[in-house]
């Protein structure tokens, strides 16, 4: 991992990762994940850069991901984007996201959705006369079918109007499958359980690989107890089950894995040991 003033970078093989912020917010542990307040103390030490200087509130990051191939450059997640949700956007954001990007957005092969919360489509879209378009001009916006399906029924379509539709309107949304692979590098991994449809990012250049996590967990807390769902996981026991196989599937593994709403230093690994589980911030910096 390195950083600039506001970017952090990861190289896995010959993929560079970087996280672009948009904010990051504190918010009461028990107000997003009910059963966390006295969870909380059980993951110290490990747990601290991941919350409130006083323990009583966690850290919630909302960042994208630029993922960067010898192939492809894609876009994991493009935040909030606007102010009248229940968590503002930071018009910043654009000018980062632009510093991320060397090539600029025409550049962006590929925006991934890991799925269509506001948090997480907000700059999918850009207003020009008045009209919203796709932000990125040249790239494929990928979501599952079972996560534009319920995205289409929720109740509140600010968001789909805003961010989804017109992705549609302008035949750039592709519905892939949850294992979808974009290239040699980069495939999709179905998590669902916080919403029907959602998916995780997995990255490999032979032993070098990644995990960034989308949505199935909010903080690392819920690697330790999987069964610590947030308010907004939209059927909990099986956000429990995907929570419990993919720290199976990545506990002491190496896998580097990306918190999608972790706040610096965002990544870490999953150690077990016993019947305990911990998220251990990578001590060593991946090359920059
Ligand atoms: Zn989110």
């Amino acid at each position: 991992m390195s950083s600039s003033d506001h970017l952090l970078t990861w190289t896995i093989g010959s993929v560079r990762i970087t996280r672009v912020e948009e904010r990051v917010v504190d918010m009461p542990w028990g107000g997003l994940i009910p059963t966390s307040p006295e969870l909380v103390d059980g993951c110290q030490p490990w747990i601290s850069p991941f919350m409130s200087a006083d323990h009583t509130k966690l850290l919630l990051s909302v960042h994208s991901f630029v993922v960067t191939t010898p192939e492809t450059c894609i876009v994991v997640d493009t935040c909030i984007g606007r102010d009248d949700l229940s968590i503002a956007g930071d018009a910043g954001f654009g000018d980062r996201l632009a510093e991320a990007l060397p090539g600029g957005f025409e550049a962006v092969d590929i925006v991934v959705c890991t799925h269509l919360h506001f948090d997480h489509v907000g700059w999918n879209t850009v207003e020009v006369d008045g009209r919203l378009q796709p932000r990125f001009p040249n790239a494929r916006y990928l979501v599952t079918a079972a996560e534009l399906a319920a995205e289409r029924d929720q109740e509140d379509g600010r968001a789909f109007a805003a961010s989804i539709q017109p992705l549609l309107d302008a035949s750039v949304l592709d519905v892939v499958e949850p294992d979808h692979r974009i290239d040699s590098w980069v495939v999709l991994a179905s998590s669902p359980g916080h919403t029907p449809g959602h998916v995780s990012v997995r990255i490999a250049d032979g032993a070098a690989q990644a995990a960034i996590t989308g949505d199935l967990v909010h903080s690392p807390l819920q690697f330790a107890h999987p069964e610590a769902s947030t308010i907004s996981d939209n059927d909990p026991a099986l956000a429990t089950t995907t929570r419990e196989r993919v720290v199976d599937e990545l506990a002491d593994t190496g896998v580097l894995v990306l918190g999608t709403h972790f706040p610096p230093p965002t990544s870490g690994h999953i150690r077990r040991s016993g019947r305990d589980v911990s998220f251990e911030v990578a001590d060593e910096p991946t090359s920059p």
